[in-house]
């Protein structure tokens, strides 16, 4: 029988376990290099409570809009804080500088910007520039690199920039390259980190200045889906202790579905169990209003089905095979397409598991006007 141990908790609710969050931490300090620094992409999980606890057990935070940096900001100097994205307005640029958040560049206008803003407010800008690879991470979910872009400056124009925001005499901060997300690809990984980094040793040179940093990026996947294998993080540590030792330049990771998605599940009730034709249908009291990802309309090519049980019977054999859905009045909102599972009935929970990145904040909350789904952190430090 062995139930999940959350299965009494009101639905519907994430359940994010910090102790599985720590221990993938734990495990990336034991395999990488000891002078990398470890990011976390707080995209992927903005929970408060969450960030609260992660926030000391990482290097630094990586943002993306003035919302996320204010929450960085509560729970991390501004110095370990960088702010990336496309289309920064002049009020972010501005609250970034007055905090002394760095400032990932992402095109020359940016810069400009960026440089007006701060002879305007009296500070020298922490600026670094982000570099569009002209290759991409091979294996991976979404692509970043090696094509048109709407974030970063192209390699070949990057020294340019670089050379005019350190004439402005702006505080000069390095280079953000980011090549891809979500592979699952051990030696694409290894192949993609090497290239990363003969490029900023390149780039570094045309510019004609050190990078006090270089943010590599991540692309670390998780396994999903049944087939898919972990990455070796032992192997990668390894191959990219050694390629470090080759330059002097120091660098980070940036993660963030790594740190958090496996350490989440998504529970939802049955309100309903009905049979169309020859499918039988679980109908749940939340769907892709709180978890998109989960019904593959977030970035997904092939849609496939999360990991999910019945979560009072995660031991007991299958008895049939149903469909669970959502209950918003649209056929995207299937969150598990014919999967076989023990016998549930009404009032019993659903749980997705690896719901622990690019949940609740990356879901069209407001559709359909459903309560918003609530969120709790379990096993926090202390
Ligand atoms: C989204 C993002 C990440 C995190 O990607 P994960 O796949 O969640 O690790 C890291 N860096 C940048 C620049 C991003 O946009």
């Amino acid at each position: 029988m062995e139930a999940l141990p959350w299965v009494g908790e009101a639905t519907p609710v994430y359940v994010y376990d910090f102790a599985i969050v720590a221990a993938r931490i734990a495990l990336l300090r034991a395999t990488m290099p000891p002078q990398l620094a470890l990011h976390y992409a707080i995209k992927a999980n903005p929970m408060p409570e969450l960030l609260a606890a992660i926030a000391p057990l990482v290097d630094g935070l990586d943002v993306a809009s003035a919302g996320e940096m204010g929450r960085a900001l509560s729970v991390k100097p501004a110095d370990a804080i960088s702010f990336a994205g496309p289309g920064k307005r002049d009020a972010e640029l501005e609250a970034a500088i007055r905090a002394g958040v760095t400032l990932h560049l992402e095109s020359e206008g940016e810069g400009a910007r960026a440089l007006a803003l701060g002879d305007r407010i009296g500070g020298a800008p922490r600026l670094a520039v982000r570099v569009n690879p002209d290759y991409e991470l091979r294996g991976s979910g979404m692509k970043m690199g090696g094509r048109p872009s709407p974030f970063g400056l192209d390699a070949a124009r990057v020294p340019a920039l670089v050379k005019r925001i350190v004439a402005a005499g702006a505080d000069w901060r390095g280079f953000h390259i980011f090549a891809g997300s979500q592979s699952l690809d051990t030696a694409a990984i290894m192949e993609t980190q090497a290239a990363t980094l003969a490029l900023a040793d390149r780039l570094a040179g045309e510019s004609d200045v050190k990078p006090p940093l270089v943010n590599i990026g991540g692309g670390f996947g998780i396994p999903y889906f049944p087939g898919d294998a972990p990455i070796d993080t032992a192997a990668i540590g390894e191959a990219l202790g050694r390629e470090i030792a080759r330059y002097d330049m120091p660098v980070a990771i940036e993660l963030g579905r790594f740190l958090v998605g496996e350490a989440g599940v998504y529970l939802a009730r049955v309100v309903d169990r009905k049979d169309s034709q020859s499918e039988t249908f679980l109908v749940v009291d939340g769907g892709l209003n709180h978890h998109l990802a989960a019904t593959g309309n977030f970035g997904t090519v092939v849609k496939r089905n999360y990991p999910v049980a019945v979560a009072h019977r995660m031991q007991d054999p299958a008895e049939e095979i149903v469909t669970i859905v959502g209950p918003l009045c649209t056929p995207l909102d299937r969150l598990a397409d014919k999967v076989a599972l023990p016998r549930a009935e009404v009032g019993d929970v659903i749980a997705i598991f690896t719901s622990g990145a690019y949940g609740a904040s990356a879901s069209p909350s407001g559709f359909l006007g459903h309560a918003p789904v609530r969120e709790i952190l379990v096993n926090r430090p202390r």
